[in-house]
């Protein structure tokens, strides 16, 4: 019993990758990122992105795995990643032109791949 209650593992908790492709899931687009005082940002960066999924009050929500987004920072700057399901996020934008902006846009899953070498093992 001892081994069952264990912390889950990091592929247990792993978003499915297939499961979320199979999903109608749209683009992002500048109407879906209202950003006040800012110029709206270009359509063609916003595509690698799925618009932001808001509740109510305002909260982001994981494509992954559908709780409310909080992120841990990976090592390539501005990168994050769900920390329910791993799922990759981008919270800092450079457009040039612009500020800096910081928004969380987690990535469209069709132009996710599985990473094969760390599938193995
Ligand atoms: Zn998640």
């Amino acid at each position: 019993m001892g081994r069952e209650s264990r912390r889950p593992r990091r592929e247990d908790r792993a978003f499915n990758l297939e499961e979320v492709q199979a999903l109608p899931v749209p683009r992002c687009r500048p109407e879906d990122v209202p950003l006040i005082g800012i110029a709206p940002m270009p359509a063609e960066y916003l595509q690698a992105f799925v618009p932001p999924r808001l509740d109510a009050d305002g909260r982001s929500h994981c494509l992954g795995c559908g709780g409310i987004l909080y992120v841990n920072w990976t090592m390539v700057h501005g990168e994050a990643y769900c920390v329910g399901c791993f799922f990759p996020t981008r919270l800092f934008h450079y457009i040039e032109g612009q500020p800096r902006l910081v928004v969380a846009l987690q990535y469209h899953p069709d132009d996710l791949r599985r990473n094969e070498r760390k599938a193995r093992r």
